[in-house]
């Protein structure tokens, strides 16, 4: 049975929504002079291509703290880029070619993140054929984690899968055709990301030395006060007395 809303749930489910469009419209709609606005009389022409996983808590505009019209998003599951098939990576490949070709991105990135339901899936397996038949395209990276950790700890098997998923996505990646011959050409980059959410952290993959380093670390002052903060007593400060 599909999960319906309570109709009399419905008007408050939307305002979350229309909420967020008030706030969306307010700050890039500016009586003519708004940077959508621009967007729509100019078009867009971003340099970035963000391939992530559909979990709400990575989403690349969220992430990169992006305005309108900087990167095209697409996300598909645990961010997983199976081989190239022109027939069942259609929508992926129309939507590369464009970025690419037409609109002559710069950069493409590959975002895996922690705590990955769909990686979770494909380590611990599930019940739901539909997310068996999807996750197993990454079965290539389950095995390269099995290789590197073991089977034993759980939690070290889970992310070291997520990682190398998103190696094996890049080099998937780099053999969708339009990327192919847009790297051979110096006009577009690849790069594989993982988002550590547990720890706010953004890595890099190396493929020379075939290891992850952090990137955008936080600057010291972040960090002391991300200290300070840990430190503080469940009520620091102390609530203030009604007057
Ligand atoms: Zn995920």
């Amino acid at each position: 049975m599909p999960k319906e809303t309570p109709p009399e749930d419905k008007p408050a489910a939307e305002k979350t929504l229309t909420d967020g469009f008030n706030r969306f419209r307010d700050k890039h709609y500016e009586n003519g002079a708004g940077l959508m606005e621009k967007l729509v009389k100019n078009g867009a022409n971003p340099d970035f291509f963000i391939i992530n996983c559909i979990d709400p808590r990575n989403g690349a505009d969220i992430v990169f703290d992006a305005p309108p019209g900087q990167q095209f998003l697409h996300q598909q599951m645990g961010a997983i880029i199976p081989p190239y098939d022109a027939d069942k990576q259609a929508e992926l490949a129309a939507s590369l070619s464009y970025a690419i070709d037409a609109k002559k991105i710069k950069h493409l990135v590959i975002m895996g993140h922690s705590q990955c339901g769909g990686v979770g899936a494909l380590v611990e397996g599930t019940s739901d054929t539909l997310i068996e038949s999807w996750v197993k395209m990454a079965a290539e990276a389950k095995r390269a984690a099995e290789g590197k950790v073991g089977k034993t700890d759980k939690e070290a098997l889970l992310r070291e899968t997520e990682r190398q998923t998103v190696i094996m996505s890049v080099k998937n990646a780099l053999e969708y055709p339009m990327v192919k011959k847009a790297v051979a050409e110096g006009r577009l980059t690849v790069s594989g990301w993982y988002f550590d959410m547990e720890k706010g952290a953004l890595h890099d993959y190396d493929p020379k030395k075939d290891a992850f380093t952090q990137i955008a670390p936080a600057p010291a002052a972040q960090k002391a006060r991300a200290k300070h903060a840990r430190r503080r007593p469940p009520h620091y400060p102390p609530p203030r007395k009604a007057a």
